[in-house]
């Protein structure tokens, strides 16, 4: 096996706020690693390290080997270029909370546009892998659509479907359901458990507990910008050690 994100002590400020206090894990080329924890415990800023849209103020985050954000020279840290920085990011794969589709463009104007944008993509290719994709996530009858005729865990899935695109070798949600209406939930969590199946590596921010525990190779909980408890999903679901983890699942569950 060979490690696809690896962070070291990771630690992030905003000001005076100290929002991760040094996070450590590693995910496993083809794993899914599910992240839970409190609001305001530093999921999110997380996971917006990882593709470096933020900078962190200690330690390092490598994807697939490669120091992410940063290149050491002398053993000391630079900054690397936002151009690329955009190179990184190319390569993962990102689905927020809220989709963020163009509103004025089609389901599959909307997937072609990175490809063709920022790979140079030629159009009928671009088209022909949409399409399959579109159809991936269920959606092919919906090629045509406008997001606002779309409703949102179908908008979700156009989205994950968005970032496939890329061709990332890796995957980052950031509570992709959580915006959704209870109904919906469940078609967008198949999409992700079948890319899951697909081999895809995968961190997924949730609190969609029952995926953790069917789809999670690994579950983290996270607090107050730590890792508090670690291990297989059904353990520590079933089993929390630490007493912030039974107090949060207790809440949760
Ligand atoms: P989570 O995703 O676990 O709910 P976040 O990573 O979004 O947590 O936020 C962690 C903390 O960092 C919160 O207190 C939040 O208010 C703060 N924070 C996040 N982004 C910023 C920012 N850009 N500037 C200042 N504070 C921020
Ligand atoms: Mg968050």
């Amino acid at each position: 096996m060979t490690t696809m994100v690896k962070a070291e002590q990771v630690c992030k400020s905003f000001g005076a706020l100290q929002v991760l206090k040094g996070v450590t894990l590693e995910v496993q080329r083809g794993q899914v690693m599910c992240i839970v924890g409190p609001s305001g415990s530093g999921k999110s800023t997380f996971l917006r390290c990882i593709n470096h849209l933020e900078q962190v103020n200690a330690g390092r985050l490598y994807v697939d080997g490669d120091l992410i954000g940063y290149r050491e020279r002398g053993g000391k840290l630079h900054e690397i270029s936002p151009k690329d920085a955009a190179k990184q990011r190319r390569e993962i794969g990102m689905v927020f909370q809220h989709f963020n589709l163009f509103p004025h463009r089609t389901a599959l104007e909307n997937i072609v546009e990175a490809p063709m944008q920022v790979k140079g993509v030629k159009r009928d290719a671009a088209v022909k892998k949409a399409r399959e994709l579109l159809d991936r996530v269920g959606l092919s009858p919906k090629a045509e659509a406008y997001p606002a005729q779309l409703s949102g865990g179908q908008q979700q899935r156009v989205a994950i479907a968005r970032a496939l695109a890329m061709e990332p070798k890796l995957m980052l949600f950031d509570e992709p359901t959580s915006a959704l209406d209870p109904e919906l939930v469940g078609e967008v969590l198949a999409v992700m458990k079948q890319l899951a199946g697909e081999g895809m590596t995968m961190l997924v921010v949730t609190h969609e507990m029952g995926f953790a525990r069917e789809v999670a190779d690994e579950l983290v909980f996270m607090d107050g910008g730590v890792i508090v408890e670690s291990g297989n999903p059904r353990e520590v679901l079933s089993n929390p050690k630490h007493e912030r983890t039974q107090a949060f699942l207790s809440k949760v569950m």
